[in-house]
C-alpha cells in the first residue's frame, strides 16, 4: 500500500507511543532465554535484537489457554439468560516474525472456514499486527525456510524490514497500519520493492536447517507412511506431555467444560487448550480411545501438520518451522527430525 523509511529510534520511540494508547504486545526477555509477548508500557524498552523465538507464540494471544465462552442462568419463569464473553478490545501485537505470522494467517483460516468462530474472530478483527523481518536464522531448531514461512508477508498491518543501512523500511499494508503511523512524520520510501529484494538477497543462502524435498513434495511423502517404525522410533522416549501441542502456532485445540452452580441453575461454559499428544484426547464415551499408543498419536500430529490440513486449505505445510516443539520438549523429540526421516527413507 505505502512504504515509509525510518530510522531504528524513530521506531522504537514510535512502537512506545503506541503503548501509550493502547494495549501493545511485544517479545520481552525473561530470565536468561526465555522471551515471551507481554504487554509493554510506554517507558519499556523496545529492542528488535537480541531475540530468541518466545515459549508459545503471539496467536496465543488470540486463543488463551482458557476462555470464559458464554455463561448462563436459568431464570424464574423457564427461560435461560445467556450472556456471550466476547473480547472485542483492541490491542497491537507488534515485532511479530515471519514464521508467527504464517501461523496467524494459518489460524484464520481454521476459524474462518467451516462454523465460524466469533470469539477468535472478534478478538482478531481487534488486533493490530505489526510484523518484523528475520535476516538470520534466531535459532540453531529453525526450518522456516524449508516450509515457506521465512517470507511470509500476509496479515500484517504493517511490516518492518531492517535494511543493511541501518534504516527500517516500513510497509503499510492496511488502513489500519497506516492509522498506527499518524503520529509519525516518516518519508514515503519509493524504491521499497527493490530494497525488499535487496533484503532478502543479504541473508544467508542457507537458511536454518533445510529438508532433502522441495516444499510441494512434504504432504505426498508424509502421505506414504502409514505402518512404519519410524513412528515408534520418534517416541520411543515421549513422555505424552502435549507441550509440543501447546507451543505450536497451528495447534488449536480445546476442550469444553460447563461450571455449574447446581443451587441457583447457572454456570459459565469455558473452553481449555487441548492437545492430541496428550492420552485421553481420542478417548470417547465408553472409554474407547481412538489413538492409545504415543506412535500413533505422533502419526496424527505429523499427518495433520503436513498431509490433512495442507490438502484440505491448499496452503502448504501447517508447520511454519519455527523450531519450538523441539527445542521445549524434555527429551528432544523434533518433528524437523520426524519429517527429515521420512524423507529419507522414501528413498529408500
Ligand atoms: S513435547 Fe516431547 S515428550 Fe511431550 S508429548 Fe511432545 S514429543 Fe512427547
Ligand atoms: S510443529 Fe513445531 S516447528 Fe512446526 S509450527 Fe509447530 S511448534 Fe513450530
Amino acid at each position: 500500500m505505502s512504504d515509509f523509511l525510518a530510522s531504528l529510534t524513530q521506531v522504537q520511540q514510535w512502537i512506545s507511543s503506541l503503548a501509550a494508547r493502547y494495549t501493545v504486545f511485544f517479545p520481552t526477555p525473561h530470565g536468561e532465554a526465555n522471551y515471551r509477548f507481554t504487554a509493554i508500557g510506554a517507558d519499556d524498552d523496545v529492542r528488535f535484537a537480541p531475540y530468541r523465538p518466545t515459549i508459545t507464540p503471539p496467536v496465543k494471544l488470540l486463543v488463551p489457554a482458557r476462555e470464559e465462552l458464554f455463561r448462563f442462568q436459568h431464570k424464574e419463569d423457564g427461560d435461560l439468560l445467556l450472556s456471550p464473553s466476547v473480547d472485542s478490545s483492541f490491542r497491537v501485537i507488534a515485532g511479530v516474525r515471519p514464521c508467527d505470522l504464517k501461523g496467524i494467517f494459518l489460524m484464520d483460516l481454521f476459524f474462518e472456514r467451516g462454523v465460524a468462530d466469533p470469539y477468535y474472530l472478534a478478538r482478531r478483527e481487534n488486533t493490530a499486527i505489526i510484523g518484523y523481518a528475520c535476516t538470520t536464522p534466531c535459532t540453531d531448531r529453525v526450518f522456516c525456510a524449508a516450509v515457506d514461512s521465512l517470507d511470509h508477508r500476509q496479515g500484517a498491518d504493517l511490516f518492518l524490514t531492517p535494511l543493511a543501512s541501518g534504516e527500517i523500511l516500513v510497509e503499510a499494508n492496511t488502513e489500519r497500519g497506516i492509522g498506527l503511523l499518524d503520529s509519525t512524520d516518516l518519508p514515503p520510501c519509493e524504491d521499497g520493492p527493490a530494497r525488499k529484494i535487496g533484503a532478502i538477497a543479504a541473508r544467508p543462502e542457507t537458511y536454518g536447517r533445510s529438508f532433502d524435498a522441495d516444499v510441494q513434495s512434504l504432504s505426498g511423502i508424509v502421505e506414504q507412511y502409514w505402518d512404519s517404525p519410524l513412528w515408534d522410533k520418534h517416541t520411543e522416549r515421549c513422555f505424552s506431555c502435549g507441550t509440543c501441542n501447546l507451543v505450536c502456532p497451528t495447534c488449536y485445540c480445546f476442550d469444553v467444560r460447563d461450571n455449574l452452580a447446581l443451587d441457583t441453575v447457572s454456570g459459565s461454559r469455558t473452553r481449555t487448550w487441548d492437545g492430541c499428544m496428550l492420552p485421553g484426547f481420542a478417548q470417547v464415551a465408553g472409554g474407547h480411545n481412538f489413538r492409545p499408543q504415543p506412535a500413533g498419536r505422533q502419526r496424527h500430529r505429523v499427518k495433520r501438520k503436513f498431509e490433512y490440513l495442507p490438502t484440505k486449505y491448499g496452503h502448504g505445510p501447517v508447520c511454519v518451522g519455527c523450531g519450538r516443539c523441539g527445542r521445549q520438549c524434555t527429551v528432544d523429540i523434533d518433528i524437523y527430525d520426524i519429517v527429515h526421516d521420512l524423507i529419507e527413507g522414501g528413498k529408500s
